[in-house]
Parts: C-alpha cells; sequence; structure tokens
C-alpha cells in the first residue's frame, strides 16, 4: 500500500470508504491492527515526543485526521485522496457491523457518556454487539480492564481517552488480545452520546 510522509509520519493514501472497507476485511481474517488517526498536532508532536514517535511506528495504519493533514500533504507537493475520520470510520464500521453482527468494545469518556454511547449504539445498531465498555478515568496501573476486555473478544477496540493516553493504552495492552482492530478515536463517543 501507498503511504505519504508528512514531518516523518507515514500516512496511508487511502480514501474513507476504502479505509473502512480495509478495516472490515482485517476484522474479518482476524488480522491484529492498530489504527492511529493523526491530526496536524500528533504530526508535530511526534517530532518532539519520543513515545508518541514509538506508538506511530508500531501502528498497523496512520490515517489524515482533518483537512490540515490533507493541505500539508499538498502544500509538500504530495496528494492524500481525503481527510480519513476516526468518527467517520467508526460510524460506517458500525453500519457494516450491523449486516456483519460485530463485536465492539469501547473504552474511554466520562461513565454517563460511554454508558449512553453503548445504549445508543444498540438502539441504532441492535445487531452490533457491545460485548463490554469502561469509562476513560481509571488507575492506569491498577485495573484489570485489559483482560476483561480480551476475554470477551471483540472485533472492533474503540478507545477514546485523548492523544496519546488512547495510543499508550492500545501500545501496552494489544498484546492481550487474540485478534482486534484497535483504534483511537479521541472526543468521538461525546459526539455519539449527544
Ligand atoms: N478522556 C478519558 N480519560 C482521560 C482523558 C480524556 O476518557 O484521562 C476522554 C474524554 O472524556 C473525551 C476523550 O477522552 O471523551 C477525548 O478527550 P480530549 O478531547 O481531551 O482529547 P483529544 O481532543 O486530545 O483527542
Amino acid at each position: 500500500m501507498r503511504h505519504v510522509q508528512i514531518m516523518g509520519v507515514p500516512f496511508l493514501h487511502i480514501d474513507q470508504q476504502g479505509f473502512v472497507k480495509l478495516l472490515a476485511q482485517r476484522a474479518e481474517h482476524k488480522e491484529k491492527t492498530f489504527v492511529i488517526t493523526a491530526n496536524p498536532e500528533i504530526v508535530m508532536r511526534a517530532n518532539e515526543d519520543d513515545t508518541l514517535n514509538q506508538y506511530i511506528n508500531e501502528a498497523t495504519y496512520i490515517c489524515a485526521d482533518g483537512i490540515g493533514v490533507v493541505k500539508a500533504a499538498s502544500i509538500l507537493g504530495e496528494d492524500l485522496p481525503g481527510r480519513v475520520t476516526g468518527y467517520d470510520t467508526m460510524v460506517e464500521l458500525l453500519k457494516i457491523g450491523q449486516e456483519k453482527h460485530y463485536k465492539i468494545y469501547l473504552l474511554g469518556a466520562q461513565k454517563e457518556t460511554i454508558e449512553k454511547t453503548a445504549a445508543n449504539i444498540q438502539r441504532d445498531y441492535p445487531n452490533v454487539e457491545v460485548v463490554g465498555y469502561h469509562d476513560g478515568f481509571f488507575d492506569w496501573n491498577n485495573n484489570t480492564i485489559a483482560e476483561e476486555a480480551a476475554a470477551l473478544q471483540p472485533d472492533f477496540i474503540f478507545v477514546a481517552l485523548g492523544v496519546p493516553r488512547q495510543e499508550k493504552w492500545i501500545s501496552e495492552n494489544m498484546d492481550k488480545f487474540s485478534h482486534g482492530v484497535f483504534m483511537g478515536i479521541g472526543g468521538s463517543f461525546d459526539v455519539i452520546a449527544g
């Protein structure tokens, strides 16, 4: 697959629809996948922050979260087909999940937000199975969230802890899962909760 380098960050050359299809295939084949949707702030920070840079190196795919990255590519004489946001990707995957009966796990946001998010997804996509969820305010060094989530064998794990905590959580915990597509999605639960 083609990549476009922006300040050392390798963005996947793909449009929104193509990316959703790609992730659906990865889930179907049970290929473990780590997605970072990166905005210009992440690109800037990756150049100063070794840990964030490490997550970028570990990620399976990095896509252009926002028109800022697409414009930066154009200024550098490169082309990206368009923005590929975490929120849009998640919503499109839920639509596919309605047909394919995906199992999803949700981590992040305030307790009432994540409860509302899970309920809204279950209402709008009844064939998607929300196998579990947890809020994003927990003791980082003393919890069993990943072990409990892994036992539920989700196809998709959506993580909304803000950057770079969500990438850190995925990096530290994806080994515990047998399979799954892991994606940091920032403030998306706040939007879905309404
Ligand atoms: N969040 C969380 N735990 C934290 C910090 C943030 O669950 O320790 C959640 C927050 O409630 C929100 C989401 O992460 O739902 C995104 O947060 P923010 O907008 O601060 O992140 P960014 O815009 O940097 O991705």
